[in-house]
C-alpha cells in the first residue's frame, strides 16, 4: 500500500490575461507525491512546467490567476489558506530550490545571514551561536564548509551557490522540496553533483521532490516518476522505467527519441515544429500539428485522459495501440 501523499493536487488550472484572451498556462494538472518520492516534470519551454510549480507555492501574481483546482499540502489547503499561513508554510511545508541561484541569493548578505534572516523569519528562538551552529550543519549537509558562511554570494562558484540554495530550502525540514532547473547553469559534472546533494538531503528528510527540467536524460536518473507536459497539460505520467521502456503519448516517443545515443551520435532528432498559443489552441488535440500519428479524429477530438493497467495515465486517443 502506498503512503498518504505529501501533496496533491488536482485539475489545477492557471490562467494569464491578455489582450486576446486567457492564456491557459496550466489546463488541469492532477497528480500526487508521495513521502520519499521523486517526480520529474519534463516539457519544452511554455508547457507550463515552472507556473504549476509557482502554483503550488501560490506565487502566480498578475496578469496570472489560479482559475480552478485544488493543491493540498498535508493537512493544509493552499489555495484557500490565508496569506499568513501560506507564507509560515514556505519553507516550513514546501520549499523552492530556483533556477538561477545568482538572483535569488542578497548580493549584500553573508551566507550565514541569508540563511539567519530565514530562521529568523520562521521564529527561531534559539541563541545566536545555536543558530550559527545550525547553519553550519545545514552547509554541511551540502558538502559545504563551515566557513562558506562568512561568504559573499560574488564569491562562490555557480555549483556553491546552488549547493546554498539547497540549504536553504532545507533548512527548516519542509516534506516538500520543488527544484525549478536547479542545475540548468551549471556544467555536466557539477549538474550531477548538485543533483547528488539534493538527493541526499532529500532522503535524510523524508521528503518529496519535483524536479522541473527538460532533460529527459537527467529524468531518467532522477526521478521515481515522470510527467510529461504540454500546452499546460499533463499527457503522460507514470513509473520512470515503464515510461522509458514503452512510452505511450506521442509526444513522449519522441522526446525519448531525440535523445542522444552511441548509435545516433552524429544525427540529433528534434521535435519538428513549435508548441501551440495557449491563447488560441488547436481544436481537437493540442499535440496534433505536430504528432505523425495524428488522423482526423485527434483534429476534432480531444483526447480524455485513460488510465492503462499499470497506473499510468496518457492523453492520446491511441494511447493503448501497439507499436
Ligand atoms: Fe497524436 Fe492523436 Fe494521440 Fe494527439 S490524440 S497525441 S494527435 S495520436
Amino acid at each position: 500500500m502506498s503512503a498518504a501523499p505529501v501533496l496533491s493536487v488536482e485539475d489545477l488550472a492557471v490562467h494569464f490575461a491578455t489582450p486576446k484572451g486567457p492564456a491557459r498556462a496550466v489546463d488541469g494538472v492532477t497528480f500526487a507525491l508521495e513521502p520519499g518520492q521523486r517526480l520529474g516534470l519534463v516539457g519544452e519551454s511554455g508547457s507550463g512546467k515552472s507556473t504549476t510549480v509557482l502554483a503550488l507555492m501560490r506565487m502566480i501574481r498578475p496578469p496570472g490567476r489560479i482559475a480552478r483546482g485544488h493543491v493540498r499540502l498535508g493537512d493544509v489547503d493552499m489555495l484557500a489558506a490565508s496569506p499568513s499561513e501560506v507564507r509560515q508554510s514556505r519553507f516550513s511545508r514546501i520549499a523552492l530550490v530556483p533556477q538561477g541561484a545568482m538572483n535569488a541569493l542578497n548580493p549584500v548578505l553573508s551566507v550565514a545571514a541569508q540563511i539567519d534572516d530565514l530562521l529568523l523569519a520562521h521564529g527561531s528562538a534559539e541563541a545566536k551561536t545555536a543558530r550559527r551552529a545550525r547553519i553550519d550543519a545545514l552547509l554541511d549537509g551540502v558538502g559545504l564548509k563551515a566557513e562558506t558562511g562568512d561568504l559573499f554570494p560574488h564569491q562562490l562558484s555557480g555549483g556553491m551557490k546552488q549547493r546554498v540554495c539547497i540549504a536553504m530550502a532545507v533548512a527548516l525540514s519542509p516534506s516538500v522540496i520543488l527544484a525549478d532547473e536547479p542545475t540548468s547553469a551549471l556544467d555536466v559534472i557539477v549538474q550531477k553533483q548538485v543533483l547528488r546533494t539534493l538527493i541526499g538531503v532529500q532522503k535524510r528528510l523524508g521528503a518529496g521532490v519535483i524536479l522541473i527540467g527538460h532533460d529527459m536524460a537527467l529524468m531518467a536518473q532522477f526521478a521515481h516518476v515522470v510527467g510529461v507536459m504540454y500546452a499546460g497539460q499533463l499527457v503522460e505520467i507514470g513509473p520512470t522505467k515503464a515510461l522509458f521502456a514503452d512510452p505511450r503519448h506521442p509526444y513522449t516517443r519522441m522526446l525519448i527519441a531525440s535523445l542522444p545515443s552511441f548509435e545516433r551520435r552524429f544525427t540529433f532528432r528534434g521535435i519538428p515544429g513549435l508548441p501551440p498559443s495557449l491563447v488560441d489552441r488547436p481544436e481537437g488535440c493540442p499535440f496534433h500539428p505536430r504528432c505523425p500519428r495524428a488522423d482526423a479524429r485527434c483534429r476534432v477530438e480531444t483526447p480524455a485522459e485513460q488510465t492503462l493497467a499499470d497506473g499510468r495515465r496518457v492523453r492520446c486517443h491511441y494511447a493503448t495501440e501497439v507499436g
